[in-house]
């Protein structure tokens, strides 16, 4: 393809439709090329979970686009987790200061369909209906499934946007192979719902991600803007009670329901036909020694890193490639250079995202009613209130804030094991030696400006 300006993006899901409106806005010809058939007709289709959190991150993004607005307007605040204990009464526990740290609830089928129509209105050419099959690197054509046939196309670059499962990814692999790894979580998820009260009002605090922390297992909630929620429960998928394996049928989830998460029951009316309908979703994390193929291909969001969604930063994640990607297409003439300094620049805090969002896991279902982590908490705030530039707790960095990954990931880990230390054997802020613990973060935190 002799247009130098021109790029192909496979997957029009949330990261290829975001990039096409970044890269039409700044002079490319774009065409995206989607499996499925358009949402804007033929209604969403789904897939993966019903409603995501959007956070600065993605938020800062869309911004770029000139669609924050647009798509806040269809968006529930959550100002915190609402945890739910089995005994005791249940607490908000805030993400941050105030309201101007708070996350919000998003349906993945509005925002899609806000992404497509802003590509289209810059210009990207769309086609849907069109999986890639199979690529031809050295003659630069790309083979698209379509309802009549094969659509063979030229292409001057190939952008991967199609997700976990990417055929890109794995035609780039046929010609240069990565060294790739799925690791498979062994806990899985199932969807249900919490539907609107007969008046038409939320049934339970809506501005709140709701979680029922139960060890090795838990539900949480996210507000849809038509006032229902979305329950996801995440269980083992095999062995101990209560897993996957063992709760096959509606009946089983009741039970379960009924003594591990009784104040639910009269919230989801319809547990066994949701249970019995939906299935039991997959999660992974995938690593690639390498994102891009010389100046003809590269991947971004999912298919490059995907990731648990225990920090809720998949697309956050993904939205934060679109627009380094188009920075640094904005600043390199070569195809090969940019895809490069891209790579360079969002691999290692891809990687750190995905480590975090494991180990958020387990905070999230074991450790939010914990009366050490409430406390380690408490002294979070305290400490940040003290060292505003140096201890930025570990959430707010990671969803409040755009620095990277990377650094959110070193410092959090200091900043842990000085939290770790200083409320050791206490049981209140009043009990702990707070010179002490000023003095470890002076001597290991570096203010974060220091870093700019
Ligand atoms: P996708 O959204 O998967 O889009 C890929 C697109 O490519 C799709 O439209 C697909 O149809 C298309 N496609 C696939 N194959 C082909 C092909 N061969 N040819 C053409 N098109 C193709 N992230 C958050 O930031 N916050 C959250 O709260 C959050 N919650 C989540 C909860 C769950 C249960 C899960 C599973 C994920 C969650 N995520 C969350 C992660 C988020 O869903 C992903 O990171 C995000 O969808 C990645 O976007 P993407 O565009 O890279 O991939």
């Amino acid at each position: 393809m002799a247009d130098a300006k021109q790029l192909t993006i496979i997957g029009g899901g949330l990261a290829g439709a975001l990039l096409a409106s970044l890269l039409a806005q700044r002079g490319w010809q774009v065409d995206v090329f989607e499996q499925r058939g358009d949402p804007r007709v033929e209604g969403y289709a789904g897939g993966r979970s019903i409603n995501l959190a959007l956070a600065e991150r993605g938020l800062y993004a869309l911004k770029q686009a000139g669609l924050d607005h647009r798509v806040l307007e269809q968006a529930v605040m959550m100002r915190g987790r609402f945890v739910h204990p089995l005994a005791g009464a249940s607490q908000l526990q805030r993400y941050g200061r105030d309201d101007s740290e708070v996350i919000w609830s998003i349906s993945r089928g509005e925002l899609n369909i806000t992404l497509l129509n802003a590509a289209e209105r810059a210009g990207v050419r769309l086609h849907f209906n069109q999986p890639l099959k199979s690529v031809d690197f050295e003659a630069r054509l790309a083979t698209f499934e379509t309802p009549d046939g094969e659509n063979v196309v030229p292409f001057n670059a190939l952008i991967g946007a199609d997700g976990a499962g990417s055929t890109l990814r794995a035609q780039m692999h046929a010609t240069l192979p990565f060294d790739e790894r799925t690791e498979w979580l062994d806990h899985g998820y199932k969807e249900l719902e919490i539907p609107p009260t007969a008046s038409g009002d939320f049934r339970i605090e809506p501005n709140a991600l709701h979680i029922w922390p139960r060890g090795h297992y838990m539900c949480i909630a996210l507000p849809n803007d038509e006032r229902t929620f979305t329950v996801t429960l995440f269980m083992p998928l095999k062995g101990v009670y209560p897993s996957f394996e063992l709760i096959t049928t509606p009946d089983a989830a009741q039970t379960l329901f009924e003594t591990q998460f009784p104040d639910t029951l009269p919230l989801i009316p319809d547990l066994a036909e949701d249970f019995a309908r939906n299935p039991v979703g997959k999660l992974a994390t995938l690593y690639l020694d390498r994102w891009h193929l010389a100046d003809k291909a590269v991947l971004i969001g999912d298919a490059a890193h995907a990731m648990v969604p225990f920090h809720g930063q998949g697309m956050n994640c993904a939205f934060e490639d679109c627009v380094s990607l188009a920075n640094h297409l904005d600043r390199s003439p070569a195809l090969s250079d940019a895809f490069q300094a891209f790579s360079e620049e969002r691999m290692p805090n891809a990687a750190a995202i995905q480590q975090m969002a494991l180990e958020n896991y387990v905070e999230m279902r074991d450790k939010v009613d914990d009366a050490a982590f409430l406390l380690q908490r408490e002294l979070e705030l305290t400490l940040q209130a003290r060292h505003p530039e140096r201890f930025i707790p570990h959430y707010t960095m990671v969803t409040f804030m755009r620095i990277p990954y990377a650094v959110a990931l070193a410092r959090s880990d200091i900043q842990r094991d000085i939290l770790v230390a200083a409320t050791h054997g206490k049981q209140r802020l009043d009990e702990l030696d707070m010179a002490q613990a000023d003095a470890m973060v002076l001597a290991q935190l570096q203010p974060l400006s220091d870093l700019a």
